[in-house]
């Protein structure tokens, strides 16, 4: 086992103690998910700003972000303190079901984050598909058109 505490430089006063201790109320509670990796002391230290997160892996980060997101936090902040893309930390917290519906795609059973237009990035780059062959065919119909 590798012991993973480096001292860490803060670089904005984070607040602590935002998140509770973790098995607190649970003495017997297992810190440590081996399916998952997930080390959740880590998780909460990061949490509350007294661990670096680039110490984390990735499901690390997730549960870390839906801590934060839990603890009212938004997606910027979020993003800011563990220095994850803010997309990726709406992902989080849209399939965590922290985020209100209008913040979701509005296509059916998507799920993800929407990014404009109500929808998520693949289907708002599906919708201009349609809509730029939709123009080109309303276009070569007018050139027909004019040239008869
Ligand atoms: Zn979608």
């Amino acid at each position: 086992m590798t012991v993973r505490h480096t001292p860490m430089p803060m670089k904005a006063a984070a607040p602590r103690g935002l998140i509770t201790r973790i098995g607190a109320t649970n003495p017997d509670a297992d810190t440590y998910d081996d399916d998952r990796d997930i080390d959740w002391i880590a998780v909460e230290r990061t949490a509350n700003g007294d661990y670096n997160p680039a110490l984390l892996n990735q499901a690390e980060l997730r549960e870390t972000a839906i801590l934060l997101g839990r603890a009212g936090l938004r997606e910027r902040a979020i993003s800011s303190r563990l220095s994850v893309y803010e997309r990726r930390i709406g992902e989080w917290l849209a399939t965590a079901g922290l985020l209100p519906p209008e913040r979701i795609c509005s296509r059916d059973n998507c799920g993800h984050v929407s990014t404009g237009r109500g929808l998520c990035n693949s289907h708002l780059q599906l919708k201009r598909k349609h809509e730029k062959r939709a123009r080109e065919a309303a276009q070569q119909t007018q050139n027909l058109e004019v040239a008869a």
